[in-house]
């Protein structure tokens, strides 16, 4: 019956409760259980300001046998007497009990001192107080009696006091220094509160019959205007939407204390948030409307608690959608029952009674407008608002329960509706829809999309909006769900590229990942956390560390957190600069004194990681317990405790699929031809060039760039996959001139370590080598991607780690999705069944996070250079394998060009379609070579082989290929390379025979 706006601790503390909670008001009061006669009720009490005392009678006429229990809390009994004769009363453990032996009026008078003041609470109540600064007496200020009551009550007070009770009419007597007011209520009530100040401005207007009155205290008399204009407007809505106002009176009263309140006929406001804009939009509101839900049809609490829900719904809601928002609105409520509602705290709507918790709102508030909603969605609109106005007409004064909904549902649609209230106020939980097989066939000139719904866990009856989107048209049907497994379709006009189920948040479920962004309530309302320690200055979040502590959290030096995480906790990272930081999202900046950044954990999106920066400890102090209140923000940030930014993560919109991509078109007139893209690149600091390895035209377009470049005069460095940063020194001295081309190719193990064939290269090293191009080997070794991809970054050894770059970002998830691809294309491979894709993707992100550190390394050394980088198109591709991580580490502009990439946005800057131009392979040998203890020696052949028709065999050693003495595999393809096809060589053999080994010699046509 009364509700309140919230915990007035969190007000106390932050001022700042409703920005968070969203303006959630709940009734708290457990209403009286028995169902006896009412009880008449003349109370009159006398107020000592000075001494925080009340003084009082009780009078109520009683019939005999008729067992009355008052709860008296603090009071103390002074007398009990019936018809004028003293009973003798027990007092015991706060009740009085009493059994008259006969009819007649009983009286009680008693007396009661409130001086303490308010505790502490949290999702609780604050006390009474009887003091200087006001009068608030709520629960036990009067013996109060377990039934509905008909309240006559009188209060003295000192000349000067304005008061409010419940009442439709308050009269003010004033005479010698006193004050005395009288109330009268006509309805039943179930107990009585009293707010009293001598400092209320009273301004009052008549409203369409009802008296609207308005008491603030004179700091705050500026903003009476905006509260009775507001008042005024949800009156009328509610008058209009159901039935009139009920009492003849309303007061929106100010309160010294953190309230919000609403009580039958006013509602209590604390002075601390009454200027906070959305207090007036919309918390008055909803507080008006707990006139009719608490207030005029009470809750029958045995039976759990409907009114917060309705009265959500029909205000915080309805605003919302009025602005335009509801959807954002409803997907808001679901995140947070999906952050904050678990297998632990979960519980039936119909248990809910008040909320105590995070969860218990979620599920009271949130998911109880979710029902409303889909309700009205199932039943009309008009048929919804003629039940809810027949709902109360039926209920006034009554306690009323889910039954008395349902029934007067079941009335205007005709139906039987026991399912839906035993499925959504019975039942445990949320639907947790799938949707899997999405197809989409033609069907004559039209599209066929099928796919299935699939139900995790309990299985609900509900109807699915779902929506297929072309380019052209949209096409949307409802479909009735009640089985753990539904095959569904739906034709469309044109070609479907996108299909969504409940995008607009009709349905309350949960949400598939793509939806459910990384927010704070995700951290806090994950029971396992982590601490992750700072590498220094911890003294500096250490409220952080004692508030998560008091809730439940290990604690974590950085060195004890591995790559891969098993993803059963989330993490709660300290410090920007923490190395875990750098370790799973390279860098992040976290804004502000103090403020918060959550991202998904790469390798368990289901977890979150936030990421906890401060400037000092005064910062952390002065907004840490703030973020409690911001738990639907992914980022927030603070400055001497004043919020400076905020925002919520971009996410999904409905369950997801994408279906048919949709063309692309090129504009024959802008095509633009290889001139006009290095004239663009030319511009920046980094220009990324993709190839295919082993085609000839994507180096040939590399070259002409580079050339291109090197005319244009400005210094530059050519950066190259294909060579690994410990052989840098070779290179050096290759374009220096200090080494030849075999010792070069040596040097830099390229046959090992790369193996295409090095003509498809030779070209852009002789003209890097005769310009004076510094070449810069970008790779990491091999040994190290290779461990990676077998067993994963964290089997490499203290000494393997010193080549792991230090920031590592894994969060790149639509890059993450392609390399599962090529992972899966590559499954069948000998090696790739002794990996597994965690592995394989951290092997991948190694690999470009080394190539983008080693890029940022020579522009850091130089910075008045520019470079050209050249990489496999893998590497290249949206910038995610190296652009974008070399820009998070210097902020350079660059521009992609891959070479016959598909046109596809945001893939590069250009596509280059260089056409068939010719390349000179090296010829062949034609065998297969194993090298051991410096003798190479045949392995086996190909096909068709030349040298095996020469007359060589498996076994043979090869030592020379005309003078060129061969040692090494090197050999005989640093040999081939200067060799043209159809030339006749002289290979010379050692063949092992049973009368020892002999040298033999072979003639054999290159082909
Ligand atoms: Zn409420």
């Amino acid at each position: 019956m009364r509700s309140k706006i919230a915990p007035a601790s969190r007000l106390k503390m932050t001022g700042f409760l409703f920005v968070l909670l969203g303006s959630v008001f709940y009734a708290a009061q457990a209403f009286p259980s028995a169902d006896e006669a009412m009880l008449n009720y003349t109370l009159n009490v006398t107020l000592d300001i000075n001494h925080s005392k009340i003084t009082g009678v009780a009078r109520i006429p009683v019939s005999k046998g008729q067992e009355l229990k008052f709860s008296t809390g603090r009071l103390r009994i002074l007398r009990a007497s019936l018809d004028q004769k003293e009973l003798t009363v027990p007092k015991q453990d706060e009740t009085l009990r009493i059994l008259p032996p006969y009819e007649g009026i009983l009286e009680i008078e008693y007396e009661g001192l409130f001086q303490e003041p308010p505790s502490q609470f949290q999702f609780g109540e604050p006390s009474s107080i009887i003091a200087g600064q006001g009068v608030f007496l709520t629960g036990s200020w009067y013996p109060k009696p377990e039934q509905l009551c008909l309240f006559h009550l009188t209060v003295s007070l000192p000349e000067g006091y304005e008061t409010v009770s419940e009442a439709e009419t308050i009269n003010k007597v004033t005479k010698d220094g006193k004050a005395v007011f009288t109330f009268s209520f006509p309805h039943p009530l179930g107990s009585l509160d009293l707010i009293a100040s001598n400092r209320y401005k009273v301004v009052k207007e008549d409203f369409h019959g009802v008296e609207v009155y308005v008491y603030f205290f004179p700091e705050d008399s500026d903003l009476i205007p905006t509260y009775l204009e507001h008042t005024k407007k949800y009156l009328s809505l509610y008058n209009q939407l159901l039935l009139p106002f009920p009492y003849k009176r309303f007061s929106v009263v100010e309160n010294f204390l953190p309230t919000g309140y609403s009580m039958p006929t006013f509602t209590l406001l604390g002075q601390e948030v009454v200027r906070l804009p959305f207090i007036p939009e919309t918390s008055l509101g909803h507080e008006i409307l707990h006139q009719w839900f608490g207030n005029l049809v009470y809750i029958d609490y045995k039976k759990g608690n409907w009114a917060e829900g309705l009265t959500t719904f029909l205000a915080d809601h309805l605003y919302e959608e009025e602005k335009g928002r509801g959807v954002e609105y409803r997907k808001g409520m679901l995140i947070s029952y999906q952050s904050y509602v678990n297998e632990k705290n979960e519980f039936p709507l119909g248990e809910f009674i008040d909320r105590t918790d995070e969860a218990s709102e979620a599920i009271g508030y949130g998911k109880a407008l979710m029902v409303f909603r889909m309700l009205k969605r199932m039943v009309g609109e008009k048929r919804f608002y003629e039940a809810i106005k027949y709902f109360i007409e039926q209920n006034r004064f009554r306690k009323a329960s889910w039954e008395d909904i349902e029934e007067a549902f079941e009335k205007f649609y005709q139906k039987k509706l026991d399912w839906f209230f035993r499925q959504w106020i019975d039942g445990k939980g949320l639907p947790d829809l799938h949707l899997v097989g999405v197809k989409v066939k033609p069907s004559g000139a039209k599209f066929e999309v099928s796919f299935t719904v699939i139900q995790k866990g309990r299985v609900f009856m509900l109807d699915l909006p779902v929506s297929v989107y072309s380019h052209l048209s949209k096409a949307t049907n409802v479909f009735h769900l009640q089985g753990e497994k539904e095959q569904l379709k739906i034709v469309v006009d044109d070609v479907p590229d996108r299909i969504t189920a409940d995008e607009d948040y009709d349905v309350a479920r949960m949400l598939s990942i793509d939806e459910f962004p990384p927010v704070i309530a995700r951290l806090i309302g994950d029971e396992n956390r982590m601490i992750v320690l700072p590498p220094r200055g911890v003294e500096i979040f250490q409220d952080v560390i004692d508030r998560f502590k008091e809730k439940g959290v290990s604690l974590s030096e950085p060195e004890q957190i591995k790559y891969i995480e098993p993803g059963t906790s989330s993490l709660l990272i300290l410090g920007a600069d923490n190395p875990v930081v750098a370790k799973l999202y390279g860098s992040v900046v976290v804004r502000g004194g103090f403020g918060v950044l959550m991202k998904e954990n790469p390798w368990n999106r289901w977890k979150v990681v936030g990421i906890f920066n401060a400037r000092s400890k005064e910062e952390v102090g002065a907004a840490f317990q703030k973020i409690f209140h911001y738990g639907k923000y992914s980022a927030v940030s603070f400055d001497h405790g004043v919020n400076v930014y905020k925002e919520i993560d971009q996410s999904t919109r409905g369950i997801t699929e994408e279906l048919l991509k949709k063309a692309v078109a090129v504009e024959i007139s802008t095509l633009k031809t290889l001139p006009d893209v290095v004239a663009h690149g030319a511009g920046k600091k980094i220009i990324y060039v993709g190839e295919t390895h082993y085609l000839f035209p994507d180096h040939v377009m590399e070259l002409d760039i580079i050339k291109d470049l090197h005319k244009r005069g400005r210094p530059f460095a050519i950066g190259m996959e294909m060579f690994q940063s410990p052989f840098q020194k070779v290179l050096d001295d290759y374009i220096g001139g200090k080494l030849d081309e075999a010792d070069f190719l040596k040097g830099t193990e390229y046959f090992k370590r790369w193996g295409f064939d090095y003509q498809l290269y030779r070209p852009i090293l002789l003209y890097a080598r005769s310009e004076n191009i510094p070449v810069i080997a970008l790779n990491i070794p091999q040994e190290i991607v290779d461990k990676v991809f077998r067993s994963g970054l964290d089997s490499l050894s203290e000494e393997e780690r010193k080549s792991v770059p230090s920031q590592m970002d894994f969060s790149d998830e639509a890059y993450k999705e392609r390399l599962k691809k090529v992972f899966l294309e590559h499954r069948d491979f000998e090696n790739f069944k002794t990996s597994s894709f965690d592995f394989f993707y951290q092997a991948q992100i190694l690999w470009d996070e080394a190539m983008a550190e080693s890029v940022d390394q020579f522009l850091k050394t130089h910075p008045h250079d520019q470079m050209v980088v050249l990489a496999g198109s893998g590497h290249l591709a949206y910038g995610s394998g190296i652009p974008k991580r070399t820009a998070r580490r210097n902020g350079y502009d660059y521009a992609i060009i891959l070479n016959n990439a598909a046109l596809e946005k945001g893939i590069a800057d250009f596509v280059l379609f260089p056409g068939d131009i010719p390349g000179v392979t090296s010829p062949m040998l034609m065998v297969f070579l194993r090298e051991e203890a410096g003798k190479v020696e045949i392995a086996g052949f190909p096909q068709e082989s030349a040298s095996e028709k020469a007359g060589m065999k498996v076994g043979d050693t090869l030592l020379a290929i005309d003078h060129t003495p061969i040692h090494t595999i090197d050999d005989v393809k640093i040999d081939l390379l200067a060799r043209k096809k159809g030339e006749k060589v002289r290979v010379r053999i050692l063949r092992k025979g049973l009368l020892g080994s002999r040298e033999v010699n072979f003639d054999v046509v290159l082909p």
